[in-house]
């Protein structure tokens, strides 16, 4: 019934002390909602474990929101509903934090063992125009820190925000190159206002992307760098499409053909876990086509691509060397996998586009 052995499991908190200006997330400001919150959460976690069984966990990642700005004992409540409810396989277990937060020691006594940070920019003047909450030299203090408890450590940068130069890609740079964090994310700024011509965005991001390469980092997805041995396996399991439980407001899961999504209004949220009810938003099951359409979509996010084996498990009727040509010089495949070309991957988000034409994928399966 699922897709693989072992299953995933994302926790939501939707909880930040203030509000960065460009952020689409779902969180509140509103902190006297965090005890019923985390009622409903505990609740959430045990229905979900009556529905599924004890399954094995291999993954555990806490994001938000901001989970760092609600007291500890609010995590320690979680993880404890979570090992009582699954069986936990060795996970690795990733919080986000906010680069002020202080208390190291007690969340790896708590068994977390990947720690997420959102710099976003080495650039005051960045940080300010956007409402972040810290300075870099306040992150460079956590960071320090948490590299005295913490090896495994993701920092998030985002290219394209207000008031970013040449220089705040180099400041980037310079953190990256002094803590050396494994893993790295940069995205692109996705708002209707845009702070920088095209242009000098692709400059930007460019410079940026091939300096990570040069000091050793894999581009293992569009907007992921590890170094070897450190891929995120949590988001790897989102990539590969394979199966996960989304818990909380606004979380989403694919598990056995099943996809959903929580609401996303908290007080529904809460409403419905009271009354033993799962919260979704959206709900289905999902058809081998839909199942083939999200392989693709999250899968060519990959370097390394989608398993050619999948493919052919997923729909035998599948012509891929039709959907290349449909998609000429866009993508490229041998025995192994299908995954973008160097072409593609400048394009990804056009061909991303087609490859969820449903015209196109009942045409190259045939029907
Ligand atoms: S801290 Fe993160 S979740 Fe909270 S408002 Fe800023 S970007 Fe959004």
């Amino acid at each position: 019934m699922y897709h693989s052995d072992y299953i995933g499991l994302y926790v939501h908190i939707p909880f930040c002390k203030d509000r960065c200006n460009y952020c689409d997330f779902v969180s509140y400001t509103d902190f006297s909602l965090v005890e019923d919150y985390f009622e409903s959460l505990l609740k959430e976690i045990t229905i979900w474990s009556q529905y599924v069984g004890k399954v094995s966990l291999n993954s555990i990642y806490v994001g938000g929101g901001t989970p760092s700005d609600i007291p500890l004992k609010y995590l320690e409540k979680t993880f404890d509903t979570i090992s009582k409810s699954f069986n936990l396989c060795d996970p690795e277990i990733t919080v986000e934090i906010n680069p002020k937060f202080r208390y190291f020691y007690e969340l790896r006594n708590l068994g977390v063992n990947r720690i997420s940070m959102g710099l976003q920019a080495a650039d005051d003047t960045v940080l300010k125009a956007v409402n972040r909450r810290h300075s870099v030299s306040e992150f460079r203090e956590t960071c320090r820190e948490a590299m005295n408890y913490f090896e495994n450590i993701n920092i998030d940068f985002i290219i394209g925000l207000p008031f970013e130069s040449e220089q705040t890609i180099w400041n980037n740079l310079k953190v990256i190159n002094e803590y050396n964090p494994k893993h790295v994310s940069v995205y692109i700024l996705e708002s209707k206002q845009e702070f920088l011509d095209q242009d000098t965005l692709a400059d930007h991001h460019e410079s940026f992307i091939s300096a990570l390469l040069e000091n050793g980092y894999e581009r293992y997805e569009i907007s992921n760098f590890a170094y070897p041995g450190y891929r995120c396996k949590h988001n790897l399991k989102y990539w590969n499409n394979e199966d996960y439980i989304g818990i909380g407001v606004s979380a989403g899961g694919h598990i056995g053909l099943k996809r959903y999504v929580n609401s996303s209004n908290i007080l529904l949220y809460m409403e419905c876990l009271k009354n033993g009810k799962f919260a979704f938003e959206y709900f289905k099951e999902n058809s081998p086509l839909d199942e083939l359409k999200e392989t693709l979509f999250m899968g060519l996010r990959l370097s390394n691509g989608i398993k050619i084996d999948k493919l052919m498990q997923l729909s035998p009727e599948l012509k891929i060397d039709e959907l290349t040509s449909i998609l000429n010089g866009y993508l490229i495949y041998d025995q192994e996998s299908l995954r973008l070309s160097s072409t593609g991957k400048d394009f990804s988000k056009f061909v991303l586009s087609k490859i969820i034409d449903e015209n196109i994928l009942l045409h190259v399966i045939g029907r």
